[in-house]
């Protein structure tokens, strides 16, 4: 057990986090990275990225975190294989957090990036079979049901890619989704709709995940959204992709959190209502939940926590004087 102490804690290793480590450590404020479980975040479980700016030709997700960590840590951040399971906000700042390794971390400021983790339809079926024909990550996934049935639930863009993706391994992807019209954005809905290995069930919910006679997955329980009709599909291989939610447990009680449970910040800052905790990426945002946007309030709460800082020090210097 030790104790780290540092002026600036980040807490989480997505694009707001490496984001906001970049910022801090020019700015001087010796940012230590506590990774979580999802080394990398999101990105990390999912192949082409087209859209995040500077780079001509797609590149991978997995490539692209690698990348912003290594900027981090070049510019003099420290990275802990750590998950905070424990933080005292009410005291003020300093801050104090807890690792599952038992160590302990001192700061001045303390940056939540914490994202968001994948969610699931909660039916029966679905976390007993999970990892014998169950899953919500393709990319992590997809080769081991190469050649089967796969379906992916889900109607926005990571079922739409998810099923993109599976067609490299099966030649018969259905994407099941609750409604007729997709949420997921127009030109990966082209994709999807116009690909030849891959149709769409419209309107169906799915009610249960049942096993087949080798105790892996054998069929879905349907259920139809409009005529309430209910009927099954045997498959292979189910994909879960209804979305992620906010990974802010750690801060019931302590934070306030709104109705999907996002971090409240003061609008259009990173912010908390407590000086010297700012909120940064998808664990804050429930409407653009972008690569770009995460790194993008990563860097306002790196701005907005070296501004805290010097207030901070010219108050302790003035009372010591
Ligand atoms: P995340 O990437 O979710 O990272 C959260 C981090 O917090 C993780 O490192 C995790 O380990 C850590 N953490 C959580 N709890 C703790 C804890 N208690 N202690 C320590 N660490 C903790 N966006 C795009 O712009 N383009 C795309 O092409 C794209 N494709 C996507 C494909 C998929 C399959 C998914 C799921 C998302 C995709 N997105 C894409 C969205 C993008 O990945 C997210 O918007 C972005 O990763 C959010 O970044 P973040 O830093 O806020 O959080
Ligand atoms: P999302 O946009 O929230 O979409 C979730 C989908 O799952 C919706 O279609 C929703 O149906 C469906 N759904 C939710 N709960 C369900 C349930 N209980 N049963 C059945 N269906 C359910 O989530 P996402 O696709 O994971 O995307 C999250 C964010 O990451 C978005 O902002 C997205 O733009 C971003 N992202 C971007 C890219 C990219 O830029 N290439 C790729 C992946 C993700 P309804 O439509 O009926 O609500």
């Amino acid at each position: 057990m030790a104790t780290h102490r540092t002026k600036m804690l980040i807490i989480g290793s997505g694009p707001a986090g490496f984001s906001a480590a970049i910022y801090g450590a020019r700015a001087m404020m010796e940012p230590i990275v506590v990774q979580g479980l999802q080394p990398g975040g999101q990105l990390t479980i999912t192949t082409d990225v087209e859209n995040y700016p500077g780079f001509a030709d797609v590149i991978q997700g997995p490539w692209l975190m690698e990348q912003m960590q290594k900027q981090a840590e070049h510019v003099g951040t420290r990275m802990m294989w750590d998950t905070i399971v424990d933080v005292d906000l009410a005291n003020g700042s300093p801050f104090r957090a807890v690792g599952d390794s038992g160590d302990e971390y001192i700061a001045d400021v303390i940056v939540i990036a914490t994202g968001a983790q994948a969610k699931w339809l909660g039916v029966p079926g679905e976390q007993e079979l999970g990892g014998k024909g169950v899953s919500a990550c393709a990319t992590c996934d997809g080769f081991f049901y190469r050649g089967k049935k796969v379906v992916v639930i889900g109607g926005g863009n990571t079922a739409v890619e998810e099923a993109l993706y599976l067609t490299n391994h099966s030649d018969d992807v259905t994407l099941i989704h609750r409604r007729d019209e997709l949420r997921a954005e127009k030109i990966l809905q082209e994709r999807l709709l116009n690909h030849p290995k891959i149709s769409v069930i419209w309107n169906k919910t799915v009610e249960s995940f049942d096993a087949g006679a080798t105790g892996a997955l054998g069929h879905l329980a349907l259920r139809d959204t409009v005529s309430g009709e209910a009927s099954t599909l045997e498959v292979g291989g189910a994909f879960v992709a209804i979305g992620h939610a906010p990974a802010t447990e750690l801060f019931k009680g302590k934070l306030e959190l709104d109705a999907s449970g996002y971090l409240v910040v003061e609008p259009g800052t990173p912010k908390t209502a407590i000086p010297g905790v700012f909120a940064a990426g998808d664990v804050m945002d429930h409407t653009y939940r972008q690569a770009v946007t995460a790194a993008g309030t990563g860097c306002m709460a790196a701005l907005d926590a070296e501004r805290f800082l010097a207030t901070l020090e010219a108050r302790e210097h003035e009372a010591a004087e």
